[in-house]
């Protein structure tokens, strides 16, 4: 469970975006204008500016929330996720193995927003045959994501090591919190809706640990484990498996495993 600092993410563009008008670069007037007929300079919101780029949201098949919850004031972003129609029956129909379970919403102590979600399952496996240090108990939508995301691993375990995942560790599923660095936006980890995974074996035993063999840096290391690493990580970002995926180059809070999650919004911290 980690905390997560999207500051840096944002001020980049809104940076970028100042800087231009300031120095003129094209669409922005010289700064030699007249004073009323210079672009006024947008004042930098601190909040919500977090949703770089919004998802284009599945139909829901019922509300996300039952109406004896007033959630009037709570931003969509904070919002449990919206039960997925026929996903489960996707599931099935992929071989998944799985069970449906629950995580009660309830408000968080502090009453500010709700945890839990309605379309929850206990996870086993998929046809990719990979297990799980302990079964992941997650929004359906989060187990549809992990059979993609397994297909990502075989294929390239198949082609860096040659052989298969037969196991993956996961870090941690549920915990109704705020993301620690970011105050006022709740984790995915709130609603079920997000894993962290930490470590991999191979068939024969090889460990591959994300702590370890992940590296720091735009480049992959030279071994096989980072190349991996890195590419499983950026076909889940390329083929849009999971809408957040941040790494140890993200921040030190992810310097040991993949946060991956299905927020309302993209932030590739690859
Ligand atoms: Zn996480």
């Amino acid at each position: 469970m980690a905390a997560l600092d999207l500051a840096p993410l944002l001020m980049k563009p809104l940076l970028a975006g100042l800087l231009a008008l300031l120095l003129g670069e094209p669409g922005a007037l010289p700064a030699s204008a007249p004073a009323e007929a210079r672009p006024v300079v947008p004042v930098v919101p601190v909040m919500p500016v977090m949703p770089v780029m919004p998802v284009t949201a599945e139909p829901a098949a019922e509300p996300a929330v039952d109406p004896h919850f007033d959630v009037s004031g709570i931003s969509e972003y904070n919002l449990p996720p919206a039960p997925q129609a026929g996903c489960e029956a996707e599931l099935s129909t992929a071989g998944a193995v799985f069970k449906t379970s629950s995580l009660k919403m309830h408000w968080n102590d502090s009453h500010e927003f709700l945890c839990g979600a309605k379309q929850v399952v206990r996870y086993q496996r998929g046809p990719a045959k990979i297990r799980y240090g302990s079964s992941p108990r997650v929004t359906c939508a989060v187990a549809r994501a992990l059979l993609r995301f397994e297909a990502i691993v075989q294929d390239e375990a198949q082609r860096v090591f040659g052989r298969p995942v037969t196991t993956i560790e996961q870090m941690g599923i549920y915990n109704c919190r705020q993301i620690a660095a970011y105050a006022g936006w709740v984790s995915q980890h709130s609603f079920g809706h997000a894993i962290d995974i930490k470590r991999f074996t191979l068939k024969g035993g090889r460990e591959i640990s994300v702590q370890r063999h992940y590296g720091r840096g735009p480049d992959a290391p030279a071994h096989k484990e980072g190349q991996f690493l890195r590419a499983v990580a950026d076909r889940i970002v390329a083929e849009g498996v999971f809408n957040v995926v941040l790494t140890p180059n993200f921040d030190r809070a992810h310097h040991n495993h993949f946060h991956l999650d299905l927020a309302a919004y993209v932030v590739d911290g690859t």
